[in-house]
């Protein structure tokens, strides 16, 4: 079937760009990148207070900016014990420029006293999408997956805070798994799977909106 749809995804990383199209490959849309969809990619708008408001500025900027329908994401890690940090700064726990290492280690630190449900964690994903002809009205959805964080790294995949990340019901670290098993349980392929009814649904819109118009 041909792709009825061009989706803007609202991020430079081709690695994302690449994992989405798999996660959405049975929906006939066409899944371009920022940089094929605007001549010059918004600054990074990543300065609210919770994911949701992340990923619905950055939708909302990217979709204006193209004309298009507009995905964007915001994710990161969520500490219990330490209410909710890292959360929107996982990024740049450590200081603003911080490597995968030094946040890694700066968790380590802040949780040395804390043992137990202090150590539960989630990591969360948030992803928003915003159509042009619909401004102001932003779907969010996310996806979640659930452990505790670990007293020492293990494993050599993935990124991020992955070898601190025990992933409940399994009892590895995430950068234990192959990418294939990540791909079936991450926070961003949950997301994923909840955005299909809400892309479907704007396919079949496109669809009846052709209809219409050929008579
Ligand atoms: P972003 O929203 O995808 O840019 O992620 C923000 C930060 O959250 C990353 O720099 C990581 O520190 C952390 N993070 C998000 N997703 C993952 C993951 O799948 N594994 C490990 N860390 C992650």
């Amino acid at each position: 079937m041909v792709d009825l749809l061009t989706i803007v995804y609202a991020t430079t990383n081709e690695g994302k760009l690449t994992e989405l199209r798999a996660l959405l490959g049975d929906l006939p849309v066409h899944l371009v990148g920022v940089k094929d969809a605007v001549h010059s990619v918004p600054k990074s708008l990543e300065k609210g207070a919770t994911f949701e408001e992340n990923a619905r500025s950055k939708a909302e900027a990217v979709s204006r900016a193209s004309g298009l329908i507009a995905i964007a994401d915001d994710s990161g890690l969520e500490v219990e014990g330490l209410g909710g940090r890292p959360g929107v700064r996982s990024a740049r726990f450590a200081h603003d420029r911080a490597t995968d290492a030094e946040n890694n280690a700066a968790l380590l630190r802040e949780l040395e006293e804390h043992d137990g449900s202090a150590r539960k964690a989630q990591f969360r994903c948030v992803l928003a999408v915003a159509n042009p002809w619909d401004a102001g009205n932003i779907a969010i959805v996310e996806g979640r997956l659930v452990g505790s964080i670990a007293r020492t790294p293990r494993g050599s995949g993935g990124f991020g805070y992955d070898p601190l990340f025990v992933v409940d019901d399994d009892g590895r670290a995430v950068a234990e798994l192959s990418e294939e098993e990540k791909q079936r349980v991450s926070h961003r392929a949950l997301a994923a799977r909840a955005l299909e009814p809400i892309l479907f649904a704007l396919v079949k819109r496109q669809i009846g909106d052709v209809e219409r118009a050929v008579g």
